[in-house]
């Protein structure tokens, strides 16, 4: 099935204990449209970047059978440009620079060849151009998922109200599901989030793995325990990318489907961690992905009888 994805595409420089970047390509968008690569050859991206971003990234993207007809370049504009620094948990980080520049006008314009699509993937962006997205539609696709952060809670919390309204599953951090609550217990801040409209809720607790609300069922998803952790920067847009991919191959968006897919998404995220930026998924093979897989039923298995 199709799947159109929205979000930044940008650079980014980032501090983890480990080391430090100059510019390097970042953006929800392209660690979206990388994760969902694995899973869909029929990826649709919806983005602008400016004149200084590099081809070669674009013709990456294209060479994984991303449609990169809807990604707007602006002549004489810079990219979106975010710095972030980790604290030495790395579960933690300061947003040191955000540069709007292209987005600060950003037009979401969709191809008409794009109208088709049945999966929708809304990353990180505006609410207010998330919104323009699905009203620009046709059709309502099949599902809508929806990403965000605490930045648009800050600055925007009524366009972000009003887009949450409108999509089928929201993912957030555990932090900003607390923070757009005004609950500490997740399980409230949940049952809150779902009233505001989206029918799943996925919070997203970095490695300490991923829940997933639907009504009263909760699914939990632990992250791998790995050896390496070395920049978490795109490990939630990685997994929102595993996620949607995974759905909008099966086709099938029940919520037994959705635990799986959540696995996906995770051992997506898996990767994304172990090297600075989108440097580890631009080569990842299809054993990799099989055999992470593996490593999550052995994580979780046992035999207890039932009692
Ligand atoms: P994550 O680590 O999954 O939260 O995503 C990090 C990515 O989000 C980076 O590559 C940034 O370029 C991008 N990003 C950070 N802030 C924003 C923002 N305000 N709007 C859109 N994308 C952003």
């Amino acid at each position: 099935m199709s799947l159109l994805i929205v979000g930044s595409v940008a650079f980014d420089a980032i501090e983890t204990p480990f080391g430090k970047t100059d510019k390097i390509i970042g953006g929800a968008a392209s660690y979206i449209a990388l994760a969902a690569s694995n899973f869909t050859k029929r990826a649709k991206l919806v983005a602008v970047v400016g004149e200084d971003f590099p081809q070669t990234f674009i013709n990456h993207l294209q060479s994984c059978s991303v449609n990169t007809e809807g990604l707007q370049i602006k002549k004489g504009e810079k990219s979106f440009f975010w710095s972030g620094k980790y604290h030495t948990d790395m579960n933690t980080r300061d947003t040191l620079i955000t540069e709007l520049n292209v987005l600060e006008n950003f037009d979401p314009i969709i191809p008409e060849s794009y109208q088709d699509c049945e999966y929708l993937m809304l990353g990180n962006l505006a609410p207010k151009v998330q919104q323009t997205v699905i009203e620009r539609l046709t059709k309502r696709p099949k599902l809508i998922v929806m990403d965000t952060m605490n930045f648009w809670m800050e600055i925007a919390m009524d366009d972000l109200r009003k887009t949450i309204s409108m999509v089928d599953v929201l993912t957030i951090n555990d932090e900003e599901a607390r923070q757009l609550s005004g609950e500490y217990s997740l399980v409230k801040a949940a049952a809150k989030i779902q009233a505001m409209g989206p029918k799943y809720l996925i919070i997203k607790k970095g490695e300490n793995g991923a829940l997933l609300f639907h009504g009263k069922e909760v699914f939990f998803a632990p992250a791998l325990p790995l050896e390496e952790v070395f920049d978490p920067t795109g490990a939630g847009d990685t997994f929102a990318g595993g996620f949607i991919g995974y759905l909008a191959k099966t086709d099938d968006v029940s919520f037994d489907n959705m635990k799986n897919a959540i696995i996906y998404g995770s051992a997506m995220a898996s990767f994304c961690v172990e090297k600075f930026g989108t440097e580890r998924l631009v080569d990842l093979k299809e054993e990799e992905l099989n055999a992470r897989i593996n490593s999550f039923r052995n994580l979780v298995r046992f035999n207890l009888a039932s009692v």
